[in-house]
């Protein structure tokens, strides 16, 4: 059967409330494990909303082809995959463009945190392996990649948490799922090194007007500290889960 996807009637009821019964502020359920494939350096899982992603990291290791390696730092390589089976709908199997971009995204957020002068020649592979889809990939992928690359022992100067923030209409709203990315009217990706609260990645997509993007900027590095607490939660234990965790301090919103 084909799958056709249908735009919701409204994507906020007259509640207040979201697609899924969320308030504006309100994340999806998210669930963190470290140490999940023993033939990689480093690894974790991220189940976040309907996201799988699946994060490992190799190194450091010789650089192959050996011409590529720096003299003076690593060589960090990401590669973002989606699996056939992610979608809805079985896609291609490969790179496309998409997902090009997308590593080089992941990349760039992620190099800032590593001490990559610690392993000249050597090079850091990492793997964000998306094994189902619901919105907010790179940002999963990122916190899970971040996560593996610390259980791999690899010298970071933090931990790299990231969430999105979106615009439905007038109202900003955290965490934005499958429905609002696809029909919702901005969508927001960041990501933050912390302890030092550094912004390694922010993307836009879609109009704000400079209150709204001080709101989803402010809700943005308070969603990302959430996700950093569960990143250190997750790295003392075997997992760690939340259930739809308002973030911005306001519980009505
Ligand atoms: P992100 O996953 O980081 O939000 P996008 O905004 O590009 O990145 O994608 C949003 C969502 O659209 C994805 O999480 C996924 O659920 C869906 N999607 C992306 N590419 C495809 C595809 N080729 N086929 C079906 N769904 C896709």
């Amino acid at each position: 059967m084909l799958y056709v996807e249908k735009k919701p009637e409204k994507l906020i009821d007259e509640n207040g409330l979201r697609t899924d019964g969320r308030r504006p502020r309100e994340m999806r359920p998210i669930k963190m494990e470290v140490g999940v494939l023993d033939r990689a350096d480093g690894s974790a899982l991220v189940e976040w909303g309907g996201n799988r992603i699946l994060a490992a990291i190799f190194g450091p290791r010789e650089v192959h082809p050996k011409h590529m390696a720096l003299p003076d730092r690593a060589l960090v390589r990401v590669r973002y995959n989606m699996a056939p089976f992610s979608t809805p709908e079985r896609r291609k199997p490969g790179p496309d463009r998409r997902s090009i971009e997308l590593s080089k995204v992941i990349r760039n957020a992620l190099e800032q945190a590593i001490f990559v002068e610690k392993y000249p020649g050597a090079a850091i592979d990492i793997f964000v392996e998306v094994l189902r889809s619901d919105a907010g990939t790179r940002v999963a992928g990122i916190t899970a990649a971040s996560l593996a690359l610390a259980e791999a022992g690899i010298a970071m100067k933090g931990l790299v948490a990231a969430c999105s923030i979106g615009k439905i209409g007038d109202v900003i709203v955290v965490d934005p799922g499958h429905d609002e990315d696809m029909w919702g009217d901005a969508d927001m990706p960041i990501a933050v090194m912390f302890e030092d609260r550094l912004i390694t990645l922010l993307q836009m997509d879609g109009p704000m007007d400079e209150s709204q993007f001080s709101e989803a900027l402010s809700l943005g590095m308070s969603c990302c500290e959430l996700i950093y607490e569960l990143q250190k939660e997750a790295l003392r234990r075997p997992f760690v889960f939340v259930e739809r965790k308002v973030v911005g301090g306001d519980q009505t919103v």
